[in-house]
């Protein structure tokens, strides 16, 4: 009997793409399935996200008329990481592994028969990592660049240039469940599994219709998550900032005073009111710092459900 794959695809406003992917994975299904590669019971799970157009709609039809298509409906939306997290955990029931997908067709179809074949090799985590970045605009581009820079500077194990296309068996995947954090960064937890992992490159696509949903906004606090949620580092860089400041201020303090001791008159309106602007500001960005790991503590200790499940499609 040949292993169950699972391909697991967060939708949210996705009408416009979603039969499309479906046609094109329901192709490689039947291609797969034929050539003895995975089994009968492979399935695609689309996990709504909250959609505010007919998304739902959309899958429900899919769900009667394909024969792979099942569906899982989130309560409300509860962003990327976390409806992806919710159709893992479904899916791990039924699979023997279990690809993440992106619904808009930029992850490469044909790379899933390279996922399986490293799964077979005894791989347990198989990261997709785009090849070139071509197709995406200068901005993007440098943003990302600068994002896993930014990342590796500040400790934390992340694959470059791998989104969150990949696969996972079953045994990967329950280790992930005993991740219990609310503060979801998939690409920063999962390199923690460990065990034998493989990697496969792909050509990335523009997306097949639709906007991107994530705007420069949702990008900016997505890196914050992934830093403030996988490292202490800038902790321990105002620790490194407030030693170094302390020091400094302890030479001035000995100028000042020898300054004194020689009977030099206070001037210095001006460098007064530099060091009070300059410490204020450090001060604050400081405690802002400390403030977002502070607000990560509150959000974990209430362990509140990461996702509620309205609905569940499955065959
Ligand atoms: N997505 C989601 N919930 C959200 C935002 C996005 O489920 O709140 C899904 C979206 O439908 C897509 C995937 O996450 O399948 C990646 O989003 P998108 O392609 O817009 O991001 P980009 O590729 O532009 O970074
Ligand atoms: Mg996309």
């Amino acid at each position: 009997m040949n292993d169950t794959l699972y391909i697991v695809i967060p939708c949210y406003n996705e009408e416009e793409v979603l039969h499309e992917t479906v046609k094109r994975l329901t192709a490689k299904f039947d291609k797969m399935i034929e050539e003895n590669s995975i089994s009968e019971n492979s399935r695609i799970m689309l996990v709504n996200d909250g959609s505010k157009d007919r998304t739902w709609e959309i899958i429900n039809e899919l769900y009667t008329s394909n024969k792979y298509v099942t569906g899982v409906c989130l309560s409300r939306n509860k962003g990327h990481q976390n409806a992806l997290l919710a159709g893992l955990m479904t899916a791990k029931e039924y699979a023997d592994m279990v690809i993440s997908m992106d619904a808009d067709l930029q992850d490469d179809v044909d790379a899933v028969d390279k996922f399986v074949e490293e799964y077979k090799n005894g791989a347990e985590i198989v990261y997709g990592v785009r090849n070139s970045r071509k197709k995406d605009t200068f901005f993007k581009k440098t943003t990302a660049l600068m994002f896993y820079r930014l990342m590796n500077k500040l400790g934390v194990d992340t694959v470059y240039n791998h989104a969150d296309y990949r696969l996972m068996s079953k045994r990967a995947l329950n280790e992930l469940a005993n991740f219990k954090e609310v503060n979801l960064f998939l690409r920063g937890i999962i390199p923690m599994i460990g065990f034998k992992t493989a990697i496969v490159e792909y050509e990335r696509n523009e997306r097949f219709a639709g906007e991107s949903k994530y705007p420069l906004s949702k990008m900016i606090s997505f890196a914050v998550e992934g830093i403030t949620s996988c490292s202490v580092k800038p902790l321990r860089m105002i620790t490194s900032a407030g030693l170094i400041v302390s020091f400094l201020s302890f030479i001035y303090l000995i100028y000042v005073i020898i300054g004194f001791c020689m009977g030099r008159n206070i001037q210095g309106w001006t460098t007064t009111v530099v060091l009070i602007c300059l410490f204020g500001g450090a001060q604050i960005l400081c405690l802002g710092i400390i403030g977002e790991y502070v607000g990560k503590i509150y959000n974990e200790v209430k362990q509140r459900p990461r996702f509620i499940i309205s609905e569940e499609l499955l065959k």
